[in-house]
């Protein structure tokens, strides 16, 4: 409860906490964006979701899992090791919850194929929202969901783990996973040498018997109490995939020893471990030396996540900053009534839209590509230039939000100091911004083809908007220059926003009219608002963003 006055003075000219919300039906954007690529049925299911989401229960269970971040019990008492973290309970509620919803699992049948219909594009909305709330758990949940893709290149491990990967129940107990009513599972790539450059790992695989030994270490891997990791190590073909429980066929617990976790600028309810594998047990997935076509699979939908987690995270601080304005009075007037606010947040708004517009239709594309090549096309080209775009975007978007709530925005009891603290991560893990646009530059010589009748499809849908004709030649020449490495990242840009006009004239063409003049006809001013918008139009893009 709020003390309504003080000795000295009244609490004045605040505005009401922001939630006990229903985040879908509040998100004009989000529900045109879903209807638009396939998931117009699923409104009651995303509204019901929106409302739990929304809550002030979650919003509570988001700041004590933040607050109370995970520890590392290295040994027991009696020097044993345990090699257990301990998660505050708002955790394990969040998890709970996600996995109920299916955020885990939703995308694979009960036998780990792609399942039918937009059921990319639905659970797509609900980890929009939910990472609004709290993003830090969803990495072992996007995890989990995203390691069936690799693990398909073993059909008999998947027929055997999808029976506790396709349940809905979140079961954080310490036991083997084949026990377990539920499982996670976490990846280990990165070690100390190389991240990016992964073909550095020193980690050895030796045969044992069926399975293998790795001895070895990964200098980041999140998740750690998750029951098995997809992991990479050397064999003497090369880089290999394995897959590595927590506990082996004989029930002991398996030779994974966590050093300690580490100390991060945000996502602080994750752990996120060192770890040495002492001769650990693993299996391989796919053949020897061709680990990194196997877990590629994997990372690109972790990249589609990152970039869905990041326009939930923009969402959020605009729906903040939003709701902030309206209660707010300066110098007689609401800051959303004042013109210059104004012009800010309806270039936010703007950006927003497009962000989910162009989230929904590469979701699309992942729903659609096991039978459609030209959206097969789309996804494989497309999938780092928008995890480029989108996360490379959020922490400017969130610090802009943040200064929206003025001094309330920087302290800890808000939402937005988080936001902020976690934004950059999703640009960094699952390839960093470089690595993503060195991976269009591959995907556009390994498919030149392809490629070239996605940038052709692109041009058909922005046809006439500002720009965009320009923008179309200027991708297409950049990419052909011998010299396309060095100035990739101003390609890579252009393509993501001429993707993002194309995506947002599917769902509202008069704004992505007003998105290409302000995006792609020009280049956007570092700040937001630094627009020249009509009053009607920043009226209409603030109305449809929160009404
Ligand atoms: C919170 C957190 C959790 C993580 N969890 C996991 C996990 O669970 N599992 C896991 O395997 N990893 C994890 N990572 C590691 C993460 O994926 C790596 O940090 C990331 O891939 C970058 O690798 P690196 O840190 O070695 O940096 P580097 O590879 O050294 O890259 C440094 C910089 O150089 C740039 N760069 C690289 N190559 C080129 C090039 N050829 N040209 C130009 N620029 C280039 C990159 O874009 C980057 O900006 C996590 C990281 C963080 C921060």
């Amino acid at each position: 409860m709020t003390q309504a006055s003080f000795a000295t003075h009244e609490v004045l000219n605040q505005s009401p906490p922001f939630c006990d919300v229903d985040l879908f039906a509040l998100d004009r954007p989000l529900a045109d964006a879903v209807a638009a690529n396939g998931g117009a049925s699923a409104q009651a299911e995303l509204s019901e979701f929106g409302k739990h989401w929304g809550s002030a229960a979650m919003a509570e269970r988001g700041r004590l899992a933040n607050e109370n971040t995970p520890k590392l019990r290295t040994f027991d008492s009696r020097g044993n090791r345990r090699d257990e973290v301990e998660f505050h309970p708002a955790y394990h509620e969040l998890m709970a919850r996600s996995a109920h919803a299916g955020l885990h699992n939703s995308t694979w049948d009960a036998q780990g194929k792609p399942a039918a219909g937009a059921a990319g594009v639905v659970r797509a909305a609900k980890f929009y929202m939910a990472a609004g709330v709290e993003t830090g758990h969803l990495c072992p949940i996007t995890m989990t969901r995203a390691s069936v893709a690799a693990l398909a290149a073993e059909p008999d491990l998947l027929a055997k783990l999808m029976p506790a990967i396709s349940t809905r129940a979140y079961d954080p107990t310490f036991a083997p996973w084949w026990t377990k009513r539920g499982m996670t599972l976490g990846m280990g790539m990165t070690e100390k040498q190389g991240g990016a450059d992964v073909r550095s790992n020193v980690t050895r695989a030796m045969r044992d018997g069926n399975g293998y030994r790795i001895t070895g270490h990964k200098w980041f891997m999140s998740a750690p109490m998750c029951d098995a990791f997809l992991v990479l190590a050397q064999t003497d073909e090369g880089l290999t995939c394995f897959f590595m429980p927590r506990f082996v066929p004989d029930g002991s617990v398996n030779a994974i020893q966590f050093l300690r976790l580490k100390d991060k600028l945000g996502n602080r309810s994750n752990a996120s471990s060192e770890v040495e594998f002492a001769g650990a047990y693993a299996t391989r997935i796919g053949d020897e030396g061709r680990g990194i076509r196997t877990i590629i699979q994997m990372v690109q939908l972790t990249r589609q996540d990152c970039a869905i987690a990041s326009a939930g995270l923009m969402r959020s601080g605009l729906a903040h900053a939003l709701h902030h304005a309206r209660h707010r009075s300066v110098f007689q007037k609401h800051l959303a009534d004042q013109p210059l606010m104004a012009s800010v947040l309806a270039d936010m708004a703007l950006h927003v839209e497009a962000s989910i517009a162009l989230v929904m239709r590469l979701c699309h594309a992942f729903d659609r590509a096991p039978d459609d090549p030209a959206e097969a096309a789309y996804m494989r080209l497309l999938t780092a230039a928008i995890k480029y775009w989108v996360c490379k975007s959020a922490p400017g978007f969130l610090y802009e939000a943040m200064e929206c709530l003025g001094g309330n925005g920087y302290v800890e009891e808000g939402i937005l100091a988080r936001h902020f603290r976690e934004s950059p991560v999703n640009a960094i893990w699952e390839g960093s911004g470089n690595v993503m646009c060195l991976d269009v530059l591959r995907a556009l010589s390994r498919e030149a083809d392809a490629a070239a009748s996605v940038l052709q499809r692109l041009a058909g849908q922005t046809g006439g908007l500002p720009g965009a004709g320009e923008a179309v030649a200027f991708i297409a020449g950049t990419f052909r220059r011998p010299d396309s490495e060095r100035v990739a990242r101003l390609a890579v840009e252009k393509l993501a926003l001429l993707a993002a006009a194309a995506a947002l004239n599917g769902t509202s063409p008069h704004h992505a009219e007003l998105f290409a003049a302000t995006r792609l006809a020009g280049n956007h001013p570092g700040m937001y608002g630094a627009v020249d918008l009509s009053s009607d139009d920043v009226r209409g893009l603030m109305e449809r963003a929160l009404p």
